[in-house]
């Protein structure tokens, strides 16, 4: 069984503000690693939303097991992360404000009731409550890191269910970028010569699906090399499958350097 609905509050780490929680804040790694979709909390005000506890557990509303391997990595890299700690359901972190899925009223398939006819202070409080912190949070990081001269490169943590509107999705893993590939071209192509599985190259999402958003905030805009990693969830379900992506990318991202050409603008 996951955690459901389990407080971001329960476990150990530093809370910043707001439902957002930093992990490693002061870790060494060039590598800032972010978890937009790690939880599938409902705060009480919310209610359940009109779903059932098991729509809670499925891939609509966060993305199961990604926080476990972003948390492992970025103990083994020594690396900060940062987590959004609501569900996606209530606000997607990883959306624009003007997306129209930033508060979903279907995903995939299942209708969410609470999120039809919302007014306009509703959703201002929806992104009160998780959005804007957890833009915020990263903002202020990426700031301090850019004043201290650090190198950062953004690595943002998914997972993606292995089967989507009847469609049975072949990859181990995605590896998501636009025109920028300083990080995402060497990663790919070590993960390419790592193991025998199927690397999907923007797949099995691209920026084109408005995905990117958190990494085009905070990493694009600054010229920062960033890429977006989906992991399919039936490899992380277990301690024994996040340890092994966990160690597997550990490996690799300990040997990747961006290529050192110039940042692409947006
Ligand atoms: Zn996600």
């Amino acid at each position: 069984m996951q955690h459901a609905r389990q407080s971001p509050h329960a476990r150990d780490g530093v809370i910043e503000k707001g439902m957002v929680r930093v992990t490693n804040r002061a870790g060494k790694s060039p590598f800032l690693l972010v978890c937009d979709h790690a939880s599938n909390y409902l705060p009480p005000q919310l209610g359940t939303l009109g779903l059932k506890d098991a729509d809670m557990l499925r891939h609509i509303a966060w993305d199961p097991g990604a926080l476990p391997v972003a948390l492992t990595m970025a103990d083994m890299l020594d690396a900060a992360l940062v987590e959004a700690g609501i569900s996606r359901l209530a606000i997607d972190c990883n959306r624009p404000l003007d997306a129209p899925d930033l508060i979903p009223e279907v995903s995939e398939t299942t209708l969410i009731p609470g999120n039809a006819a919302l007014t306009d202070n509703d959703r201002a409080e929806r992104i009160a409550l998780s959005w804007r912190p957890f833009h915020d949070t990263i903002e202020t990081l990426v700031e301090e890191r850019m004043a201290a001269r650090r190198e950062t490169w953004l690595v943002s943590i998914h997972s993606f269910t292995p089967v989507y509107k009847g469609f049975a999705r072949p990859w181990e893993i995605g590896i998501i970028h636009d025109d920028d590939e300083r990080l995402s071209a060497p990663l790919i192509a070590a993960l390419n010569a790592a193991e025998r599985f199927d690397v999907g190259v923007n797949q099995p999402y691209s920026p084109a699906d408005r995905v990117y958003f958190t990494l085009e905030r905070h990493a694009r805009s600054r010229g920062l090399p960033c890429a977006m990693i989906e992991i399919r969830n039936d490899e992380i379900r277990d301690q024994p499958g996040q340890q092994k992506w966990a160690e597997l990318l550990v490996g690799i991202f300990s040997r990747l350097q961006p290529r050192q050409t110039k940042a692409v603008a947006v």
